[in-house]
């Protein structure tokens, strides 16, 4: 199975991979919409939320609390975003389970 975010986070395709444990890392977006934009993906390679079963679902409380955890290491923790796009028709491109990590833009203005 060839899945950009499973390679990724096996470190077959280059990336920039900020942070890692054994259930889930967070990357790079590779094309930011935001000044801080990171992706935080399971390890382990799930679709989407439709494939989540009660066995799996926890992974979803990890990446809401890895989310928090680095928003403060980014220093945004005043303001951000968490978004997951949920199959094709509302715009998921990569089907591996991820979450959007979008803020920073205070400290944008800062620098105008
Ligand atoms: P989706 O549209 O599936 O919710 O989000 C996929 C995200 O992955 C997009 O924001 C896109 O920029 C990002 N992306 C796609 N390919 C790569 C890649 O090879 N490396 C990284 N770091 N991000 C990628
Ligand atoms: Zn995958």
């Amino acid at each position: 199975m060839t899945c950009i975010f499973c390679q990724i986070l096996a470190r077959e395709l280059p990336g920039e991979i900020l942070y890692e444990d054994e259930e889930l890392g967070i990357i790079k977006d590779i094309n930011p919409e935001a000044p801080i934009h990171l992706l935080i993906i399971p390890k382990r390679h799930i679709d989407s939320i439709n494939s989540l079963d009660e066995t799996t679902a926890q992974i979803g409380a990890k990446m809401f609390l890895a989310a928090k955890k680095m928003a403060e290491a980014q220093g945004i923790q005043s303001g951000y975003k968490v978004l997951i796009n949920n199959g094709r028709e509302a715009g998921q491109q990569v089907r591996h389970l991820h979450m959007h990590l979008l803020g920073g833009w205070k400290r944008m203005q800062g620098r105008r």
